[in-house]
């Protein structure tokens, strides 16, 4: 087990820097750029990504507060947003009727626009 976990090359045969990583840092750099290539964000997905981790900071430090699904009340709820450029204006939906709201936005057709510039707000609240 020890002796395994302290093998030093990585499968291409160089020194393995990141142990205990499987990786050297040229085979993970390598393997991220193909990774990218194909599992690109497109600029909705970006300002979704954004947005939810705007949201998450505001939430830490209590700028937004959790509030109960808007359907049926329970307490246990996910961050919905209609416009990704307002991570301050979440709506709070339970895990089910969430489901149901993003199978709704993946239904529709046309894809909102979204700018995927800075949010206005940034410098004002980070
Ligand atoms: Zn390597
Ligand atoms: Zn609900």
């Amino acid at each position: 087990m020890e002796s395994h976990r302290n093998t030093k090359k990585c499968s291409c045969g160089n020194e393995n820097n990141r142990l205990p990583e499987r990786y050297c840092t040229d085979c993970h750099a390598k393997y991220m750029r193909e990774w990218r290539k194909t599992h690109k964000m497109n600029p909705q997905q970006k300002a979704k990504d954004k947005c939810r981790s705007y949201a998450s900071v505001y939430l830490k430090r209590g700028k937004l507060k959790k509030k109960p699904c808007e359907v049926c009340n329970t307490k246990t709820v996910k961050m919905f947003f209609d416009d990704y450029n307002k991570p301050l204006e979440p709506r709070w939906f339970c895990d089910k009727h969430h489901r149901i709201k993003c199978a709704e936005e993946r239904r529709r057709k046309e894809p909102i626009l979204f700018s995927t510039g800075q949010f206005p707000i940034r410098d004002i609240i980070l």
